[in-house]
């Protein structure tokens, strides 16, 4: 699908001005890019925003404690004392943890593999460089970014001392799916800075990023005629990407976040609400919208 060059003019004027709209800075405290924010030193920030990105899945008052839990027993350090970490201070870290998917040793093979590629290759947007060099495109070097840390844990120690892993496959999947959380994790990386991203990964260009696609993204991007496909996948987010990079080539992904927060915070609800499509910025060329009379 290709967005005509009439509609792309169309439409850029209107998602520029919903993601230029500042109150979406307020929403950073429903997202979990806000934990991120509370560090400063970059080797931080990536690492609690990995953490953080993995676990983000479900309801966000669900695993915003669960995320809260385990940097509270990192410190104010939290990628020093991840290179130092042994397999037998798990306990302490992880004591408790059970979030849906995720037994404590999925995540203590996301903390043990973060500080291995720490110490291995110094940060880990070297370890994503690395994976993209031996990678033939952005979804294999995302996942192969995943299997790195995997790979790095220790996992039989790891098994020993918390027991068995279940859902590691979700937390850091490797394959051909959606990839939406270490895509999330790739846009706070690369994009900005600004008040949401935090472009501390300067090796790797915002025009290269492919939309985070959850179902909010999906759902407006069908409406507003950004995506002609019908399954949610890795083919859909290149191919809303790609209608975006019509209207902003150099950082498509720039309308990520106002987007999926403008179906999150009810401006746009899964069930069309027709006082909200009425005075919605986006109603001219959103096809749902212009039959809500
Ligand atoms: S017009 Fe209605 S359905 Fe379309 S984006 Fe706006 S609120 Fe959503």
């Amino acid at each position: 699908m290709t967005l005509s060059r009439a509609r792309a003019a169309r439409l850029k004027p209107l998602l520029d001005a919903v993601a230029d709209d500042r109150p979406w800075n307020d929403r950073v405290r429903f997202d979990p890019v806000e934990f991120p924010h509370r560090y400063s030193d970059p080797r931080d920030i990536e690492v609690v925003a990995l953490l953080s990105a993995s676990l983000a899945y479900g309801r966000a008052d669900l695993f915003k404690p669960k995320i809260e839990s385990v940097l509270s027993k990192l410190g104010k350090r939290p990628a020093n004392r991840l290179k130092s970490l042994e397999a037998g201070e798990l306990r302490s870290v992880l004591d408790g943890f059970v979030y849906r998917f995720n037994l404590p040793a999925d995540v203590g093979v996301l903390l043990m593999g973060m500080g291995a590629c720490l110490r291995e290759h110094g940060s880990l947007e070297t370890t994503f460089l690395e994976a993209r060099r031996s990678s033939g495109d952005n979804r294999a070097a995302l996942s192969t970014f995943a299997r790195t840390i995997r790979d790095a844990a220790p996992r039989a120690e790891i098994v020993r001392v918390l027991g068995k892993t279940r859902g590691l496959d979700h937390l850091l999947p490797v394959g051909n799916g959606a990839a939406k959380r270490l895509s999330l994790y790739l846009r706070w990386m690369v994009r900005g800075p600004d008040a949401i991203d935090f472009g501390i990964w300067a090796r790797v260009k915002p025009a290269e990023l492919v939309i985070p696609l959850d179902t909010h993204i999906a759902r407006l991007s069908t409406w507003l005629g950004l995506t002609s496909r019908q399954t949610q996948g890795w083919a859909m987010a290149e191919e809303i990407t790609e209608s975006l990079r019509h209207l902003a080539p150099d950082d498509p992904v720039r309308y990520d976040f106002s987007l999926c927060h403008f179906g999150m915070s009810g401006a746009c609800p899964v069930h069309p609400v027709k006082e909200n499509c009425r005075k919605c910025p986006l109603r001219a060329e959103c096809r749902v919208g212009r039959r809500a009379g």
